[in-house]
C-alpha cells in the first residue's frame, strides 16, 4: 500500500483537528474526481511499517489531535492494509477517533459481514460515503465534494439498522 499525502493537523476532514492519511488506489474514475492521479495503486510513497511508525508517533505526541481520517484514492480498496494500520494506531493511541472517506455507499460496505470491507468499517466512527457527483457538486457542504455524500456515524448506523447521518 502507498500514501499520497499526510497532513499533520487538518479541520478540514471531519470535526476537531485531524490528522489526514491519503491512502492510493481507486476504481471508483469518479468524473470530475478532485485528484486522478491518486487512482494509481502505485502512485506516492510505500506505506512501510518504518513509515506508519514515524506518523504513529507523530500523532500520539500531539494531544492537540482529535483523530485521523483515511482518505485517498479510496481506502476501501487496501481494505485489509488500512484495518492493519487502525490497529497499528490503536495500539499507541487506544480510542484514537477514525474517520473514512469512501466512493461506495454505506450499504454496500455492510452486505457481508466476512469481508474485508466491512471489517474496516467496523474500525471506523465515522464514514463518509459515496462517488463524487459532479452534477452535485456544491462547494459549501463541510467535509465533502457533492451533495450525494453522507456523513454516517457507523456504530449508530449498526445499531439502528440503517444508515445514521451526522448533522454539520
Ligand atoms: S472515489 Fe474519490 S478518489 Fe475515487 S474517483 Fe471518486 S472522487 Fe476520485
Amino acid at each position: 500500500m502507498n500514501i499520497c499525502g499526510y497532513y499533520p493537523e487538518s479541520i478540514n476532514e471531519g470535526d476537531d483537528l485531524r490528522a489526514v492519511i491519503f491512502l492510493s488506489g481507486c476504481r471508483h474514475r469518479c468524473s470530475g474526481c478532485f485528484n486522478p492521479a491518486t487512482w494509481n495503486f502505485n502512485y506516492g510513497e510505500p506505506f512501510t511499517e518504518q513509515r506508519q511508525q514515524e506518523i504513529i508517533t507523530e500523532m500520539a505526541n500531539n494531544q492537540l489531535l482529535g483523530g485521523m481520517t483515511l482518505a485517498g484514492g479510496d481506502p476501501f480498496f487496501s481494505a485489509d492494509e488500512a484495518a492493519d494500520f487502525i490497529d497499528n494506531v490503536r495500539a499507541a493511541i487506544p480510542n484514537f477517533s477514525v474517520w473514512i472517506y469512501t466512493g461506495y455507499i454505506y450499504e454496500d460496505l455492510i452486505v457481508s459481514v466476512d469481508s474485508a470491507e466491512y471489517r474496516l468499517l467496523m474500525k471506523c466512527q465515522v464514514v463518509i460515503d459515496g462517488p463524487f457527483i459532479e452534477s452535485l457538486k456544491n462547494t459549501s457542504l463541510p467535509y465533502r465534494g457533492s451533495s450525494n455524500q453522507r456523513i454516517i456515524d457507523i456504530q449508530s448506523s449498526i445499531r439502528y439498522n440503517d444508515a445514521v447521518e451526522l448533522t454539520t
